[in-house]
């Protein structure tokens, strides 16, 4: 699933190619994904300019004076820059052409989303799948005290509150495990019991560890494909995420592998605490 350094690293990609441009044509080939398509789009973007192509949590922004294109890539989503004379695929559902080349969407499993927000209904921030978004951690907001302060009244184990996203975004599956080995946190700490001086670790922890996904170019699903067309990228060096049984690079101990929540937790029981 495309987490949230993917989605950067797409929207950095895709910027400079649609950044001032104007909408020529807005093609769907399909009724929708999760949601249906806004039908309308086509009418509603001919002729518009591209303002700006921003990102809240995994959604990408494509802003224009009377409002905003809110894309998610879902399960199996990737949006790439091309030739308008390149012949769609199977899979892809979604083309907004700006001239002669277009943004285009292929989602295989069909749980991504094309949305419009008008600027009459206010802020896009405000759009009920962006309203109860946490901070961003990459921005100067999201702090150690903010984490200790929300969690005050949380009893549910670390890895958990991570992954709800109402703190703060981002913070998916594998960069919560890695974040947590990183702060030598244990994963199933209640939230709760966490000192400030632990959570200015994992807020260090968490910062560093998604630029440096962002840096290399997002993180680890095989079939997200980056806007050069280009399949793949690098595969990252995981600490903890995915090494069940593996000697940990840190101390050696076997990394042992939880489920919370239905989803797997990886962790070093002698470094985390
Ligand atoms: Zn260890």
């Amino acid at each position: 699933m495309p987490e949230l350094p993917e989605v950067e690293v797409t929207r950095r990609g895709v910027a400079p190619h649609l950044e001032g441009r104007t909408v020529t044509a807005v093609t769907f080939r399909h009724a929708g994904l999760r949601w249906p398509f806004p039908l309308d789009l086509p009418t509603l973007l001919a002729g518009r300019t591209i303002r700006d192509i921003g990102r809240r949590g995994k959604y990408l922004l494509l802003r224009f004076d009377h409002g905003t294109v809110i894309i998610h890539l879902g399960m199996s989503g990737h949006l790439r820059i091309l030739d308008t004379s390149v012949a769609p695929k199977k899979h892809d559902h979604f083309d907004l052409a700006v001239g002669s080349h277009l943004l285009r969407l292929s989602d295989p499993r069909r749980f991504g989303a094309v949305l419009w927000h008008a600027a009459e209904d206010g802020p896009v921030e405000q759009h009920v799948l962006l309203a109860g978004l946490g901070l961003e951690p990459l921005e100067e907001v999201f702090s150690a005290q903010i984490l200790y302060q929300k969690t005050r009244n949380r009893a549910a184990p670390i890895k958990q509150v991570l992954l709800a996203g109402d703190i703060v975004v981002g913070v998916g599956n594998i960069y919560a495990s890695e974040s947590l080995f990183r702060a030598g946190i244990n994963p199933k700490t209640a939230a709760h019991r966490i000192s400030l001086a632990r959570y200015e670790l994992l807020a260090d922890a968490i910062r560093i560890i998604l630029a440096a996904a962002i840096d290399k170019g997002g993180s680890t699903l095989r079939d997200f494909i980056g806007v050069d067309g280009q399949s793949g990228y690098f595969q990252q060096s995981y600490f903890v995420y995915d090494r069940a049984g593996l000697p940990c690079r840190n101390c050696g101990t076997l990394i042992t592998q939880i489920k919370q929540g239905q989803r797997s937790t990886f962790y070093c029981k002698k470094c985390q605490k």
